[in-house]
């Protein structure tokens, strides 16, 4: 028996954050790890299928759903387009190529604290931040 695509070896524990990691949701995870165009949950069950022929898409949603809800991934919506996903956990902004229709992760400078960049009354507690730079990068972009 041949294999069709290369096995992967990133190796994800058996718990993340409190949620035990089924072998669906490993697959779902090390996918978003290794895909850092922000794949919505279709792109992520098509990729699967080549590894894992039997997941359904309804697997795929309720993985989703669940590292979502125990913050093991990020979701991230962009208009009215279908949600998409995001492994990166540490604070950032997503940059959205009106060229190539990719979306990647931007970081924060360093020392930049977001609150300063609002007008917000002291105290305010941000709870969940999106911002989405919308342009065209440079052809020679490294990113
Ligand atoms: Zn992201």
């Amino acid at each position: 028996m041949s294999k069709a695509s290369s096995p992967s070896t990133l190796s994800i524990p058996n718990e993340i954050g409190g949620v035990r990691m089924t072998k669906q949701r490993k697959e779902v995870y090390r996918l978003l790890l290794e895909k850092k165009d922000h794949p919505t949950a279709h792109d992520i069950f098509i990729s699967l299928q080549e590894r894992m022929p039997s997941i359904s898409l309804a697997t795929v949603y309720n993985c989703l759903e669940t590292l979502v809800e125990h913050e093991v991934l990020q979701q991230v919506n962009f208009d009215r387009e279908p949600s998409r996903y995001c492994a990166n956990l540490k604070e950032h902004g997503h940059f959205l190529d009106e060229k190539t229709g990719k979306i990647q992760d931007v970081a924060f400078k360093k020392d930049v604290n977001i609150k300063d960049l609002f007008d917000l009354p002291e105290d305010t507690i941000i709870e969940n931040l999106d911002i989405t730079i919308r342009g065209i990068l440079p052809n020679n972009s490294t990113h």
